[in-house]
């Protein structure tokens, strides 16, 4: 049986630039001009898992972003890998928005798509990386939810087989669809574009909602619907102190104990 599956996606600073994200401390949202972005290394783990899914059952892949003009690249991206449509829930009553927002948005854009058989995101993403959204997204939806997940099997057209990673190890969750899983970064190794998935980019719509269209209360979303607020961001720098210790090893072991139980480290 094919199952449409809709995959959310983040666009995110990339990994080199993560050290460079400021606050507007007068609109208290963050600052991400003339920072390059790409798509959340774990939503890109989400998607190849739908795509592997469509290989095996058929169905439809949409993908989903909440994000300001600029996160229509991250929806192109995921189109080149193939998927079948994208949404863009992009407005300036999204801005600023925490996860609670986040997820209110998300929930109202997947409401107005309709049918659906399973929600795949990323357990984190890595500017922020809350881990809220995927968990906040289903209780929006009163959707069953696991996290933390290394393989999907279905069972049947109702329910899947889920192995979740555990801090002891792992545990096999069945889950009734529809549902939401957030995926690690180990399920699967994403695929590349192909140069055929990159030139059909032009001939797929990308649909940009807004908050009017979506019919959202605009108090609940955004900056104004978050019940979180950024004070401040800085970077944390490690104070390291080196010193080489010199002599017999024996002494310099000694040395080394000495000062860790002088600093009461030990
Ligand atoms: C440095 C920093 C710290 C922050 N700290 C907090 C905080 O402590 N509390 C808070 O409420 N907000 C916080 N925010 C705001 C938060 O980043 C946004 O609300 C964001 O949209 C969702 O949170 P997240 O990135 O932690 O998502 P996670 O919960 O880490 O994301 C999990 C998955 O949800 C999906 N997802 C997340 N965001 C989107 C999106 N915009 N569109 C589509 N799918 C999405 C993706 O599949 C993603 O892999 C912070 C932002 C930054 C940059």
């Amino acid at each position: 049986m094919p199952y449409d599956i809709i995959v959310c996606l983040k666009q995110v600073p990339h990994p080199d630039y993560l050290g460079k994200i400021t606050l507007d401390r007068a609109t208290g949202t963050i600052v991400r001009a003339g920072i390059p972005c790409v798509v959340n290394p774990g939503d890109r783990n989400a998607v190849e898992e739908a795509l592997r899914i469509r290989e095996r059952y058929a169905g439809k892949i949409t993908a989903i972003t909440m994000g300001p003009p600029e996160a229509r690249k991250a929806m192109e991206d995921v189109l080149a890998l193939e998927t079948d449509t994208a949404v863009h829930l992009c407005d300036y009553a999204f801005a600023g928005a925490d996860t609670l927002a986040t997820a209110r948005a998300l929930a109202s854009g997947i409401r107005r798509l309709g049918h659906f058989d399973l929600i795949l995101c990323g357990d984190t993403t890595i500017d922020s990386g809350t881990g809220q959204v995927a968990v906040q997204l289903a209780e929006l939806l009163d959707l069953p939810c696991v996290t933390n997940v290394e393989s999907i099997a279905f069972e049947d057209g109702q329910s899947l087989i889920v192995t979740r990673h555990w801090e002891r190890g792992h545990v096999k969750v069945r889950m009734k669809l529809p549902g939401v899983l957030a995926v690690t970064e180990r399920i699967n190794e994403p695929r590349l574009p192909t140069i055929l998935g990159i030139m059909g980019v032009a001939q797929k719509e990308i649909a940009t909602w807004g908050a009017a269209l979506l019919g959202v209360d605009t108090a609940q979303v955004g900056l104004c619907g978050s019940p979180t607020r950024f004070l401040q961001i800085g970077e944390f720098h490690a104070k390291r102190h080196g010193e080489v210790l010199k002599g017999p090893p024996e002494a310099m072991v000694t040395e080394a104990v000495n000062r860790l139980k002088r600093m009461e480290l030990l």
